[in-house]
């Protein structure tokens, strides 16, 4: 990694001081002349294509990956990297803006939202669809109302935001409740079970309602660095066979398994199949029933489906999306808890990102 600064801070303790954490993505890409494929360039040149930074009246340093990255290959150790960058910088700074590629977004925004215990300040990740030297680029846009967002205060001089959240295009959503839904939108997230966080249009128009408030106020900020990847997810299918689910059950090391499943919360009645989840709970591998919808919830009772995953000791990961049920268990697991106990926080929203 490298830190720079982009612009000194004259007056420095009177503006916004935002740090900026450069990871990679589109927004930062160009064209390989070879291939014609796009690749992951240096922070200077995605600075170079917004001279429109210089006219906001913010302290902004920044923080680069030595090597920026497709999001396609983030994991859990990029993750670690960031969290350490806003650890170490949490005091000096009012907010931080995560620069990041559109396909794993939401992924690494849900993970910062359980790493980042009694967060009370801004994490800001965006990106963009369109490489930021383009001309019909969304990048300039979103970088520019990112760093607004990240400076937003209200009248009390209290953050606006307080939680890990996504900017993109006329949207801010709560991280642990998005999901990229689109490859060529320019609002290419949404939160499908949560209000957005602030509309973007002429001005930037907060949901004060919808944003979040710790449960305790003051608490320091605790960084959460062990996750463990020993999750695996399991989509269901019309016709998925039982050798299929007996060996994607049978993997060594396994420790929690998310299972999507259909509308409410169902699966296949098949004896197999029902006896194979009953003995992967057995083995003290923890089960979590999310839907395949892309709206609503799981209600594991309201079918007879649903009832008997349910009666084998299957948690209900409630309206959780796929991203934020995968990374709460890497880290309820990465904190070293029993099975019975990442079960029991499965069934609580630790920082917003379930509903019930
Ligand atoms: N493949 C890119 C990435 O996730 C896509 C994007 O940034 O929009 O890094």
């Amino acid at each position: 990694m490298a830190n720079n600064t982009t612009q000194d801070h004259v007056n420095g303790m009177d503006r916004p001081r935002i740090m900026m954490i450069y990871t990679g993505g589109t927004i930062g890409m160009k064209e390989n002349p070879l291939t014609h494929a796009l690749e992951p360039v240096d922070f200077e040149h995605l600075l170079d294509n917004v001279p429109k930074l210089k006219m906001l009246d913010f302290h902004i340093d920044s923080f680069q990956f030595e090597r920026p990255i497709d999001s396609s290959a983030m994991n859990p150790n990029h993750w670690v990297e960031i969290a350490k960058v806003i650890e170490q910088n949490y005091d000096s700074y009012d907010g931080f803006v995560v620069l990041h590629g559109t396909d794993t977004m939401a992924y690494t925004a849900s993970a910062l939202s359980f790493m980042l215990e009694n967060l009370d300040k801004p994490v800001i990740i965006t990106g963009s669809q369109l490489p930021i030297g383009e001309v019909r680029t969304d990048g300039e846009e979103n970088l520019i109302t990112a760093l607004q967002i990240a400076a937003a205060r209200d009248r009390n001089n209290e953050h606006t935001i307080r939680e890990v959240a996504i900017l993109f295009e006329n949207y801010l959503w709560r991280g642990n409740r998005s999901t990229k839904r689109s490859a060529d939108n320019f609002n290419a997230f949404k939160s499908n079970n949560y209000p957005e966080l602030a509309k973007i249009g002429l001005g930037i128009t907060f949901n004060r309602e919808a944003l979040w408030r710790g449960k305790f106020a003051n608490a320091p900020l605790k960084v959460h660095y062990n996750m463990d990847c020993n999750v695996l997810v399991m989509d269901l299918f019309p016709g998925i066979r039982e050798e299929m689910v007996r060996h994607m059950l049978s993997t060594p090391g396994i420790k929690a398994v998310v299972l999507k499943t259909f509308g409410a919360g169902n699966g296949p009645s098949d004896p197999w199949f029902i006896d194979a989840i009953r003995e992967t709970v057995e083995k003290g591998i923890v089960v979590v029933n999310i839907t395949q919808c892309t709206n609503g919830s799981v209600h594991p009772y309201r079918y007879m489906t649903g009832m008997e995953l349910a009666q084998c000791g299957v948690v209900s990961g409630h309206d959780l999306t796929s991203e934020a049920a995968i990374t709460k268990l890497m880290y309820l697991l990465g904190r070293g808890m029993t099975a019975d106990e990442v079960k029991n926080y499965m069934e609580y929203s630790l920082c917003g990102e379930m509903s019930s």
